[in-house]
């Protein structure tokens, strides 16, 4: 892996989401500038993603030794930037988010890789920046997405993991209904072993939704659907057209089909009561969920929550969340004492040299965010290939075994 201390050109690719990712991205900057300021200016440093386009002006003024501020649009300028700076040159550009980029490099490991379906969103959730960040729901052209699959497949990639800020909806901007069964079916028929489908609106997980996951022969039994919150009252202040019923029963279908649900919660959205705030500990009691992200609420100007009154004090959100996610980890560690003894398929990704393990993922684990397994083997195994684990402990949130 590269380092940006052996970099001729530094790229800072940025997210605008939440506070928390504003504030990371702002010290990857800073880092990249320090590490430019150590080179006596040698080294170059460009800017983009989401909050280049986000903070165009802002970054500029703040970031004087940036050598370029790239928008979401203009990443098919990147090697034209780079050249230009390397030749000591300035690029500022952050025009709308209106294109897409077909051609890639897989950054992932090789057997595993992201493809984005759509870009935008048309759900207008209240505390939510993206659609004005990324635009309308803009689906991208089957044909176009199956021609970079099979490129993938052909490439050796066994895990496909679509993504888009809503993934339930593709292909709703073709023609009124979403298409997203059609392409998984079209995308079945490749070279993969599995199909992950994350971030799924709420609305959209209906019967046929579960049981398409359910039936499928190369969908991984797993749904990541951000439910955000129980409360019907804060739901709907939120926009997330789901109740407090709607939401328990999704929860228990998604179960009783035996996927896998990974989900997030906002905490301390404006106005959230001690009361409000009590049930949702409640539910992640009572729904013991295979895994959870809690968020503190974070403002985001131009955003209609941003303008609702009674915003809580920013430490409050903060306790809640980490009491929750404090929470979670007990439910998982717990979850995990019951998986001892049981034999997992499981996908080697990596190995953790502190550990002395290899580190795999059943499909119940999505990569970058859940928990992994880790492993030992007595007789040689290759990164890619698909291993069966029997689970004999923990460490931590992840689990413990050995191939059998
Ligand atoms: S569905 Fe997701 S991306 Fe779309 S507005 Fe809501 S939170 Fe934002």
């Amino acid at each position: 892996m590269g380092s940006e201390e052996d970099a001729d050109v530094i790229i800072v690719n940025t997210c605008a989401f939440i506070d928390k990712a504003k504030e990371e991205s702002i010290d990857e900057i800073l880092g990249a500038l320090n590490v430019k300021a150590d080179s006596n200016g040698a080294k170059k440093v460009i800017i983009t993603g989401c909050l280049a386009k986000r903070y165009a002006d802002e970054l500029k003024a703040e970031f004087e030794e940036a050598d370029a501020i790239l928008g979401i649009a203009d990443y098919d300028r990147i090697v034209e930037t780079i050249e230009k700076v390397a030749d000591d040159g300035k690029v500022f550009s952050c025009f709308s988010a209106d294109k897409f980029y077909a051609d890639r490099v897989l950054t992932t490991p090789y057997h595993y890789a992201y493809l984005k379906i759509a870009d935008g969103c048309d759900n207008h959730c209240t505390y939510c920046a993206i659609p004005k960040i990324r635009g309308k729901y803009r689906s991208e052209r089957m044909e176009d997405l199956l021609k970079e699959a099979r490129k993938l497949a052909d490439d050796g990639v066994k895990e496909l993991i679509l993504v888009a800020q809503d993934v339930s909806r593709y292909g709703i901007d073709f023609d009124g209904k979403p298409h997203i069964f059609e392409l998984v079916r079209e995308l079945e028929k490749l070279d993969f072993e599995w199909i992950r489908l994350l971030y799924l609106y709420p609305e959209m997980v209906n019967d046929e939704f579960i049981d398409f996951v359910k039936n499928e022969p190369k969908v991984v039994k797993y749904m990541d659907v951000p439910l955000q919150h129980i409360d019907s009252e804060l739901l709907k202040m939120m926009n997330r057209r789901v109740s407090e019923d709607y939401v328990r029963a999704l929860v228990k279908k998604i179960k009783d089909a035996g996927i896998t649900l990974r989900t997030t919660f906002i905490c301390g959205f404006p106005g959230e009561s001690e009361a409000q705030y009590d049930k949702l500990k409640e539910f992640i009691l009572q729904e013991k969920f295979d895994f959870a992200g809690f968020f503190a609420y974070s403002r985001e100007e131009g955003t209609p929550a941003d303008k609702l009154p009674n915003h809580l004090d920013n430490k409050v959100k903060e306790a809640r969340a980490n009491a929750l996610t404090a929470l979670q980890t007990k439910i998982i560690k717990e979850k995990n004492k019951s998986l001892v003894g049981k034999t997992l398929r499981v996908i080697y990704d990596d190995i953790d040299y502190d550990k002395q393990m290899f580190v795999g993922r059943a499909e119940g684990q999505a990569p970058d965010i859940d928990n992994v397994v880790l492993f030992g083997a007595t007789d040689e195994v290759h990164i890619g290939e698909f291993y069966e684990v029997k689970i004999t402990g923990s460490d931590g949130i992840d689990l413990v075994g050995e191939i059998v």
